[in-house]
């Protein structure tokens, strides 16, 4: 089996780490240049920003939400990614960067003297207490279906964070819920 773990917001969320009291707030980052939106919380959507906004276009949004908007600081950004890899090397052999906040994790072998779903709920927990940052964690028998469970993970609140897709009937669900192409490894990214 394989899991991605995926951090939920990845620059809003390290942003909130060194800005507390955002917590449920709306909260968006801006591209290098302080152009476009990058990256923005659940609460951001909400107010109808999306990523790939200019920043000048959305004003009125910003100010009437009272939408927090960061210029973007990679460095710290990675730091905290090292620091997130740093704590999935401990508990898990192969660890595989995949981007600056999604790792994924070669389980095999792991089922023989684990149960997946509550090794990687102690993964996230881990993260979450000593970096503060929240992840999305999917296991599955391939790496694209690893990713769709995250995804789950993500949207639907029961799963606390992990989700595992290991049988035939939710690894059907789940590709009947999301547009593919949405997807690593399927559709436009793939060429
Ligand atoms: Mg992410």
């Amino acid at each position: 089996m394989y899991s991605l773990v995926d951090c939920n917001s990845f620059f809003c969320s390290v942003e909130k780490v060194f800005h507390p009291g955002l917590e449920g707030k709306p909260v968006c980052v801006l591209s290098s240049n302080d152009g476009c939106i990058v990256a923005l919380t659940p609460e951001a959507k909400a107010c109808g920003l999306h990523r790939g906004d200019p920043i000048f276009k959305v004003e009125d949004i910003v100010k009437h939400y009272g939408v927090q908007v960061f210029s973007t600081n990679m460095q710290l950004y990675a730091a905290m990614s090292r620091r997130i890899t740093s704590i999935l090397r401990r508990s898990i052999h192969h660890v595989e960067n995949y981007s600056i906040d999604e790792s994924f994790l070669d389980l095999n072998g792991y089922e023989k003297n684990f149960d997946l779903v509550e090794l990687m709920q102690g993964i996230k927990d881990r993260i979450k207490l000593w970096t503060d940052i929240p992840v999305s964690i999917g296991i599955a028998p391939s790496k694209t279906l690893a990713k769709m469970g995250s995804k789950f993970a993500k949207q639907y609140k029961g799963y606390k964070g992990v989700c595992m897709i290991d049988t035939e009937e939710k690894r059907r669900k789940s590709l009947g819920l999301f547009d593919l192409s949405d997807v690593w490894g399927i559709g436009r990214r793939t060429f």
